[in-house]
């Protein structure tokens, strides 16, 4: 992409309404728009990095067997008053009626929905075990929302359902989903820790919540140190080994880690003093083990091996898409602005031109453009006829992790410039060698 093509619109100014960094960088580097309390436009650049985002939850839930569909936004009351919840779940329900005097309602979540899908085409165990998920809009009427995409009003969700015949395989489910989302986040260059949480409203037995740590966090949190530095990494994870998945959940959840909601001080005292932490997380998913609490009031049933019937074990599992990108700015930035991890960058790499109009810079951009492109890499190229500090000021709020600057006093010498966002360091290397370098960084991610 040419910058001066693009659209762009970075802000000089910091915006009195934005509180925290996140909020502020996503403004400024002209990724969102507000329209409404809560309510965004996603501007060029932040719909890339939510693009990416989307392809990594897709990518894991697939492989770790999960189906995707699409449920509409809109949503039929009836169904919620089958479960209880149309009337259980309050003000942050936007309930909307059409021209005929339905009552509607904008989904804050689709437990109900899916339970409905699943009724009325599986009826046999044989069919299971079945994971679905989508990736939806949803709307919660937030008594407060605030910090731009972290607590909007309408957000973007990944939510999944599982169905299973018996207790052990919604567990087996439960914990797959566990496996997925620590790679899920690992890609995004995030460290989020499970941490066992509170079933609130939607009530069950067993749930994790996912947390980023962050200042800014809304969740206090408490945790024995050592569990931030677990990495799953490239492990191959069988999916299907139900013994190999449930050690993979072991191994990241016998570390003492909760938020306050289920803070034991008894057993947070027995971790050693130096080990013993208290801070703030930004909930970027939950995983929920609920069993037949829709599937009964829903008459959701299987009949199983032996022939009888009973209500499909169920549990749904969410990941905060839109929230991500301001939990990854809070995790990952300086005091000139975003540093993307490789993962969920916008563009892998920008080109300054520090001559525009110069022969020989443009030339050599152009080139340098082409092979990137050749290579699978859009690269953003600032091709405006703009200061050298203005360009690198914009490249650095925006953060793209690799840049690659281009000037007549380098070419002369047959080299560009490769600097890395987040060390600062550089190194003068020939074009092509530079094309290789950023295409190495880039092959594993
Ligand atoms: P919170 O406690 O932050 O209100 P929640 O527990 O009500 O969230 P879930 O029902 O668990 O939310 O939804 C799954 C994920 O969706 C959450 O882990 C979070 O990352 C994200 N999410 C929830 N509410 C919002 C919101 N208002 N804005 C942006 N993301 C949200
Ligand atoms: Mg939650």
């Amino acid at each position: 992409m040419r910058l001066t093509r693009y659209f762009l619109p970075v802000l000089k100014e910091n915006p009195a309404e934005a509180q925290i960094v996140s909020h502020r960088y996503m403004l400024r580097a002209g990724m969102i728009k507000q329209q409404a309390a809560g309510i965004y436009s996603w501007l060029p650049l932040g719909l890339r990095v939510l693009r990416r985002i989307e392809t990594i939850v897709n990518e894991e839930q697939e492989r770790a067997g999960h189906i995707p569909l699409l449920m509409p936004t809109l949503q039929p009351a009836d169904l919620w008053r089958e479960s209880g919840r149309y009337d259980d779940y309050g003000q942050e329900m936007l309930r909307i009626k059409d021209r005929q005097d339905r009552e509607m309602l904008y989904g804050p979540t689709n437990e109900e929905m899916i339970t409905d899908i699943f009724r009325a085409h599986v009826t046999s165990y044989k069919d299971l075990p079945l994971t679905l998920y989508h990736i939806q809009w949803k709307f919660r009427d937030e008594m407060r929302p605030r910090f731009g995409v972290m607590r909007g009003r309408e957000f973007l969700m990944k939510d999944g359902y599982n169905f299973d015949v018996d207790r052990d395989a919604a567990l087996h489910a439960y914990n797959r989903h566990m496996v997925s989302y620590l790679r899920t986040y690992e890609r995004m260059g995030l460290t989020a820790i499970p941490m066992r949480a509170d079933s609130g409203p939607i009530g069950g037995d067993d749930t994790h919540e996912f947390l980023v740590l962050a200042a800014t966090g809304e969740s206090e949190v408490f945790f024995d140190s050592a569990v931030t530095e677990l990495k799953l990494g490239n492990r191959d994870v069988d999916y299907d080994n139900r013994a190999e998945v449930a050690a993979v959940c072991k191994e990241f959840t016998t570390l003492y880690a909760r938020t306050d909601e289920t803070h034991d001080p008894a057993l947070f005292d027995a971790i050693p003093q130096e080990r013993r932490k208290v801070a703030r997380g930004i909930e970027v998913g939950q995983i929920f083990y609920f069993g037949t609490k829709y599937s009964a009031s829903m008459g959701a049933e299987v009949t199983t091996a032996e022939g009888t019937k009973v209500p499909v074990e169920m549990g749904s599992h969410g990941i905060g898409v839109s929230r991500l990108l301001g939990a990854i700015i809070e995790a990952s930035h300086d005091d000139k602005g975003i540093i993307w991890p490789e993962g969920v960058t916008p563009f892998p790499v920008g080109i300054v031109n520090l001559k525009q109009g110069d022969a020989a810079a443009d030339a050599a951009c152009e080139g340098l453009y082409k092979a990137l492109a050749a290579k699978g890499l859009e690269a953003l190229y600032d091709d405006r006829d703009e200061r050298a500090g203005a360009k690198f000021a914009t490249m650095d709020l925006i953060g793209l992790p690799w840049r690659i600057t281009v000037g007549p006093r380098g070419l002369a010498n047959g080299v560009v410039e490769l600097t890395s966002r987040r060390t600062g360091t550089s190194e003068e290397l020939s074009p092509e060698a530079a094309v290789e370098r950023v295409a190495q960084i880039y092959a594993g991610v």
